[in-house]
């Protein structure tokens, strides 16, 4: 079968061609699923905004290794001995990461840090997984909005972080596809003057089609002069970064309210340290931080309100697995808010 596989490491904007990461399809066996396993045949695979980062290098993988985790497919073969109900033909999206269960870490709450997890290339003509990691998508739910099951389950993650109240003030700094997920699911909620900080002007538009009532772009804008009209002087109470820009996650220490819960959601680079000056931030206000690794138990509560999204603008672009290259091409260029690749034509 065909797997999109990181060849080459290396930066996917390098100027430098020969420097460059590359992506390739290459050919592997079809695995067998085995007790508590399924095969699904993967419709499509959405391109990530972490996929450049891995095919970087950020997590020292050696090439060749497939990539792909944002999925949605149909049950193609089961193995023996399943817990679930889960057959064949059942179309699915889910988690790709498959948590052992039996550490510390999956005993205590915490499968996002499980010692023994592992993952298969979805970005794929077909993915092995165990039945746990599946989770099965409403009828109204089409293959291809269902591949968004994954991104949307980390803006659920954010939001359980949030701890919001209805009527506060939010705000989401970028708006990427996490983003402008993060917007809508607020929305749902019940925030208060939510707003948007993103240079790009057609992800601000995106935004107020989305709900959000003022957009900003940070880099022209006075950000903080305009906070304080909008909030009475007070600042956000819940504010999202979720840009991975370290100017960006700096601005919101400075709107942040007393009291405020930030969210850290992105993946930011691994030698950058926020500037935080404690006595103003901590003892004087009490800021709340923290972070967003992956998305544990949230895919089933993701499943059940992604029919209620938007998801029209996210999933406009889509490649053929063939042209994965032309798909990273197109992701890099920043114009889309969403690239998918279809893995295999004719499913729906
Ligand atoms: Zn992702
Ligand atoms: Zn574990």
């Amino acid at each position: 079968m065909k797997v999109a596989s990181a060849v080459k490491i290396g930066d996917m904007k390098d100027p430098d061609p020969e420097k460059r990461g590359v992506v390739e399809i290459l050919d592997v066996p079809v695995k067998k699923p085995g007790a508590g396993e399924v095969l699904i045949k993967v419709a499509y695979c959405a391109i990530c905004g972490s996929d450049p980062h891995v095919i970087g290098g950020i997590f020292g993988w050696e090439p060749p290794f497939g990539i792909g985790h944002e999925l949605s497919g149909v049950v193609a073969e089961v193995g023996p001995d399943l817990l679930t109900d889960i057959k064949i033909g059942d179309r699915v999206g889910g988690n790709f990461r498959n948590t052992c269960g039996a550490c510390y870490y999956c005993t205590n709450a915490m499968e996002q840090y499980c010692e023994n997890a592992t993952e298969e290339p979805g970005m794929a003509e077909y993915v092995l997984w165990n039945e746990k990691q599946c989770v099965k998508l409403p009828d109204d739910v089409p293959l291809k909005t269902g591949c968004l099951i994954e991104p949307t389950s980390i803006a659920v993650r954010a939001m359980d972080k949030t701890n919001i109240k209805i009527g506060q003030n939010v705000v989401v700094s970028g708006g990427g596809p996490i983003g402008l997920l993060n917007l809508q699911l607020i929305n749902i909620y019940g925030a208060a003057n939510l707003t948007l900080l993103e240079p790009n002007p057609a992800r601000r538009e995106l935004a107020l089609k989305y709900g959000a009532k003022h957009v900003f772009d940070p880099l022209t804008d006075d950000v903080r002069a305009e906070t304080m009209k909008i909030t009475n002087g007070h600042g956000f109470d819940v504010c999202l970064e979720v840009s991975g820009i370290p100017s960006a996650a700096e601005l919101l220490v400075d709107i942040a309210a007393k009291c405020a819960r930030l969210v850290y959601v992105a993946q930011y680079p691994r030698d950058y340290n926020l500037p935080l000056n404690l006595y103003d931030q901590l003892y004087m206000k009490e800021l709340d931080i923290t972070g967003v690794f992956v998305s544990p138990y949230t895919f089933s509560r993701t499943a059940q309100i992604i029919g209620r999204l938007d998801l029209g603008d996210l999933t406009a672009v889509v490649y053929p697995l063939d042209q994965v290259k032309e798909a990273f091409e197109a992701h890099l260029t920043g114009k889309y808010p969403k690239v998918l690749v279809q893995c295999n034509p004719n499913l729906e």
